[in-house]
């Protein structure tokens, strides 16, 4: 029973990843490398970047330190020293010496054993390996002691006493710790959004302007804080954390609060900057999904300069988009209610009738509109309407308005649950769209889980994403493939499978019940129990199974370079009731053929007045179960070469199992009447399929009923086809004319066969 529901869930997954309109993709990691480097730090505005390039080459090492600015004053001073001294201790990193990953030595250069680092966040291996380039190298954490090489080359030790961890609602974490010299600090590293509010003193403005200025560029920024502590503050901040430790009900809450009280009142620091890259082949995968006509969001924790230099370089957004912004800093000028309506108005004004081809981006004519919203707008725009207040609106459907009419959208500044909020309101919305979520990290499981078809990528964030997933992948670009081609294909053949199925059951079992307005309702069966037993077990089961694994309809490279072919098979189009009903209409004309045509034939003069075999007894040779044996046999071969005429992906196996089954036919059909099997108590069907063949008439009768029944759908095909091609026809004729052609002249087609190749 559970390998048939997983059977049915898969084949459910499948058909909906062919169905799929809505991508939400994480960023980190997703559309980018993963892979972070550090490029600078800022230190009460003065700019550090980790190498001085010296006639073009960059000089590595400890001391070229590139000031872009003027030198230090000493105040600034003592802050540069103690921010990089921050980054050395605020942070999870731990030091490994020489290992083996994956057949590779890590750790280990020129030779010489060295250490690595290793945590579960990048970002902190990048900020550690950019201190150790500044002059300022993390050794190890022994005996609840953090050692630090500084620039004298003088190892400093600090004793760490509390580590207040990252959580992706806080968006920072602190560590408290003692210096050699007995004096107590609390170091806050976290985004500048959860920073900046709990600062009182330090150079915001100018550290405020390069983070922005970062941001921009498509940085990774991140804020330094940090306060001193004196003895009796520390015990305070002892008590609060231990009783919210031990607390037995919502400790989270508490340990949350006790947080908050003591992450405040910060000298702001500096701000660090790291880069992450994009995926290879990121924008050309956002590239295709778009002009397979499927929306793609981008849901990121990130600030929203960040995402949005991203989403430009992953061509989400393109240079001719304008861009709507749903922030809270356009919500703190207008109300929400305003903003919303206002861009309602600007994406309705121009799409009066907006089709699935605007985004494309196909058709030039239309204005192309990308929004970004944040976390926070998010959450206002969700909150329940309250009852009583009029500006207390549901904003819900205005909000999905607008989304739906713009090409891209991302939301920026997420928790893990909006995401998986953001995913339910599109899943929720009136057409009911079919959802996909692809991530890397734990904090894109929620959405993951959430959407229709959840995608994991296995990257540096652990597995978490993987291991909920419905499917998992390598990188960002293998989507592509996945739904453009296997999507495609899978659908074509579960399509066929689900339909060809109900078509060769009408054509089986609808001569049964025309036959019983003959033989006077007595229930005598048209066919031999063994043909009953075995057409759906084994004369007709293997073509369609063979169909439904390895077809190909069109070339699976055309498929990728042509994504608009995704939309032929978009809305479930396969699946509808008019064709639908074809089916059924094509199998109950099949099984009429199969039985009128036989039983006229049957009882023309002609078919019996064969001199020879009309000499012997007539009732034995055409009793009831060779006009029986007659229709099953037109039936038998009837529906196999209806799929021989559906297959288009011809491999020998094609060949041995269409043809195979037919023989398989014949021979059991043979041996079944050709011996007197000693098992059986009575033998009906003793020599009847022999004679059958033995008579001319019956062979021609054969044929003719065949292709009299294949005849209306070769038509309908070639009609169809004619007049109204879809773009995958049309392509299946463009590669069939090709083929012919090659065949034909070869010298001729040298140049459009580079085209297409290019
Ligand atoms: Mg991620």
């Amino acid at each position: 029973m559970f390998y048939s529901i997983s059977c049915v869930f898969l084949c459910y997954l499948i058909c909906l990843v062919s169905q799929v309109e809505y991508v939400f993709t994480d960023k980190t990691g997703t559309l980018t490398e993963n892979n972070m480097e550090f490029i600078e730090c800022c230190v009460d505005g003065h700019v550090y970047v980790p190498h001085a390039i010296c006639n073009g080459q960059i000089m590595s090492g400890a001391s070229s330190i590139d000031m872009i600015d003027s030198s230090p004053s000493a105040e600034s001073k003592e802050h540069e020293e103690l921010f990089f001294r921050a980054l050395c201790l605020c942070h999870t990193v731990q030091v490994k010496e020489e290992e083996t990953v994956d057949g590779i030595k890590r750790g280990i250069h020129q030779g010489k054993a060295t250490s690595f680092y290793i945590s579960s966040s990048p970002d902190e291996v990048a900020l550690v390996e950019g201190m150790k380039r500044l002059g300022f190298t993390y050794l190890r954490l022994k005996d609840s002691h953090m050692e630090i090489l500084n620039r004298e080359d003088d190892i400093e030790r600090f004793e760490l006493l509390e580590v207040l961890n990252f959580d992706s609602v806080r968006r920072r974490m602190s560590v408290i710790v003692r210096s050699n010299s007995g004096e107590l600090y609390l170091f806050c590293k976290g985004a500048d959004s959860s920073i900046f509010p709990r600062v009182i003193s330090g150079k915001v403005d100018q550290v405020r302007a390069r983070v922005e200025h970062n941001a921009v560029e498509g940085l990774r920024t991140l804020c330094v804080a940090y306060k001193k502590l004196s003895r009796e503050e520390y015990e305070q901040v002892c008590h609060l954390l231990n009783s919210a430790k031990l607390a037995l009900q919502d400790r989270d809450k508490k340990l949350a609060e006790a947080y908050d009280v003591i992450e405040r009142d910060f000298i702001l620091l500096g701000a660090t900057a790291v880069e992450d890259r994009l995926q290879d082949k990121a924008a050309d995968t956002i590239e295709s999904l778009h002009k397979a006509g499927m929306k793609v969001w981008v849901l990121t924790g990130d600030k929203m300069e960040t995402a949005a230099a991203t989403c430009y370089a992953s061509k989400l957004f393109r240079r001719n988009t304008q861009i709507l912004e749903l922030t809270t800093k356009r919500t703190e000028e207008q109300s929400l209610h305003d903003v919303l309506f206002d861009l309602s108005r600007t994406v309705l004004r121009q799409h009066g009738s907006m089709t699935r081809d605007t985004f494309s981006g196909l058709s030039g004519d239309f204005q192309d509109y990308g929004l970004i919203i944040d976390g926070a707008t998010l959450s206002a725009v969700m909150k329940p309407s309250q009852e009583g207040s009029s500006s207390g609106g549901n904003y819900k459907e205005i909000f999905l308005e607008i989304c739906r009419n713009c090409s891209a959208v991302l939301c920026c500044r997420m928790a893990p649950l909006q995401k998986a909020q953001i995913v339910k309101l599109i899943k929720a919305s009136k057409e009911h769209p079919i959802t996909l979520a692809i991530g890397d990290g734990a904090n894109d499981v929620s959405m993951i889980l959430e959407a229709h078809v959840g995608i994991g990528i296995m990257g540096k964030e652990g597995r978490q994403a993987a291991r909920n997933s419905d499917y998992a992948i390598p990188k960002f670009k293998h989507l592509k493939k996945m739904l453009l081609v296997h999507g495609h294909y899978y659908y074509i053949r579960i399509s066929e499978l689900v339909q060809y199925f109900f078509y060769k059951n009408v054509c089986f079992i609808f001569p049964q019940f025309l036959y019983q307005f003959f033989c006077g309702f007595s229930q005598q069966p048209l066919y031999d129990t063994a043909y009953l037993t075995l057409y759906n077990i084994s004369f007709t089961s293997l073509p369609i199974l063979l169909y439904s694994l390895i077809e190909q309809h069109i070339n699976m490279d055309i498929l990728k370079r042509d994504p608009s072919l995704y939309r032929d098979i978009a809305k479930n189009s396969l699946l509808q009731w008019p064709i639908f009903v074809y089916w059924t209409f094509l199998g109950v004309f099949d099984a009429m053929v199969f039985f009128f045509g036989a039983f006229f034939l049957f009882d023309n003069t002609t078919f019996t007045s064969n001199g020879q075999l009309m000499a012997t007894n007539t009732q034995m040779m055409f009793g009831n179960w060779t006009f029986g044996t007659l229709v099953f046999t037109v039936l038998v071969f009837t529906v196999t070469l209806k799929l021989a005429l559906d297959t288009h992906y011809w491999t020998w196996i094609n060949h041995f199992v269409i043809w195979g089954s037919l023989l398989f036919y014949v021979i059991f059909s043979l041996l079944w009447g050709g011996i007197i099997w000693p098992f059986l108590n009575y033998q009906r069907m003793y020599y009847v399929f022999m004679q059958m063949l033995a008579s001319g008439p019956a062979w021609l009768s054969i044929i003719l009923l065949v292709m009299v029944s294949l005849l209306p759908d070769v038509v309908k095909k070639v009609i169809c086809r004619a007049l109204w091609p879809t773009t995958t026809e049309r392509i299946q004729r463009m590669k069939a004319d090709r083929t012919y052609l090659t065949h034909s002249e070869d010298s001729l087609l040298d140049e459009p066969q580079t085209t297409t190749e290019a």
